[in-house]
């Protein structure tokens, strides 16, 4: 490789470990808040911006809930499958996460995942009902093992870890895009480019994931409600920081509003961008997990893996 190409291969992996890193502060962050109102967190904290544990769950400070560790247990799946996203492989994962009594779990990840031990089915019954983000919360590892792919595949890969849990088209539509703008940024496009290349084509065929005008605060767990805070903090603040404060502090589902918004910040303002606090915060385990996996996700498919 010359210099430029090895130089280009280490900030694609230098953002692929921010995307990670910035799914489990995020969710990290928000669970301290999940369920709580926007206008109960002012009364309680002000502004909330620390990682300090707690919330319903009662957490550790670090902690992170399910939105990290099924992703986690996703990309160590595609690894171990040498970094194809096969549908039967990701539905015994995520058995056997379940298996392991997480602190949480989504209502349609629980049912579809126990459909799955009784029919051996890795693709759910598609449901107009199952518009959950459960889903789109842990599309990371597919955007990072797939970053050599052409956008069909990466299409493809996207719904076959989807369909596992949620068989719908606005769960589909919303995870087919934050992997390909995970990518973008991971290949260090401007936000201006990704607005208009995925985002706009996406309003224009999901009118419902429109953000702008009116604050969306206590965003539930639909995948409407998720997109719409996500987008509008990403797309109405200017840093990491600000991004990840402004989505949590809409309370409602916001441990998994703050990974899929942390994932998409952090591939795009870079691991410089993620303050110091919030790194050291994280469960260390858990951090060198995600900075471990996101590079081996990432190089594998820079080095040509398909999935
Ligand atoms: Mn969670
Ligand atoms: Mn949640």
């Amino acid at each position: 490789m010359t210099p430029e190409a090895v130089a280009r291969a280490d900030e694609l992996i230098a953002r692929a470990e921010a995307a990670y890193l910035g799914l489990a502060i995020g969710d990290a962050l928000g669970a301290t808040v999940e369920f709580l109102t926007a206008r109960e967190i002012r009364s309680r904290y002000g502004i909330h911006r620390e990682i300090c544990g707690g919330g319903w769950l009662r957490l550790k400070p670090g902690q992170v809930t399910d939105d990290t560790t099924m992703s986690l247990a996703l990309g160590a799946s595609i690894l171990a499958g040498g970094g194809a996203v096969k549908p039967l492989s990701c539905a015994h994962a995520f058995d056997a996460w379940m298996r392991a009594k997480p602190i949480d779990i989504g209502n349609t990840v629980r049912r579809n995942l126990i459909t799955f031990r009784g029919s051996g089915n890795p693709c759910a019954p598609p449901s107009t009902n199952d518009a959950g983000n459960g889903a789109a919360m842990r599309v990371l590892p597919v955007a990072l093992c797939t970053l050599g792919c052409d956008e069909a595949a990466v299409r493809g890969a996207v719904r076959a870890q989807a369909h596992v849990t949620h068989h719908n088209a606005a769960s589909d539509a919303a995870s087919e895009f934050l992997a390909l703008a995970v990518q973008d940024f991971v290949r260090g496009e401007p936000l201006r480019n990704v607005y208009r290349r995925r985002l706009l084509p996406l309003l224009d065929a999901r009118p419902e994931f429109r953000y702008q005008g009116r604050r969306r605060e206590n965003p539930s767990g639909w995948i409407v409600e998720t997109m719409q805070a996500v987008l509008q903090a990403l797309m109405e603040t200017d840093g990491f920081e600000a991004c990840l404060v402004d989505v949590t502090n809409r309370g409602g589902d916001a441990d998994t509003t703050g990974a899929i918004a942390g994932m998409l910040a952090g591939a795009h303002y870079g691991v410089e961008a993620i303050p110091a606090r919030w790194l050291r915060g994280l469960d260390p385990l858990v951090r060198e997990k995600c900075r471990a996996q996101a590079r081996a996700l990432a190089a594998g498919a820079a080095g040509g893996a398909t999935g």
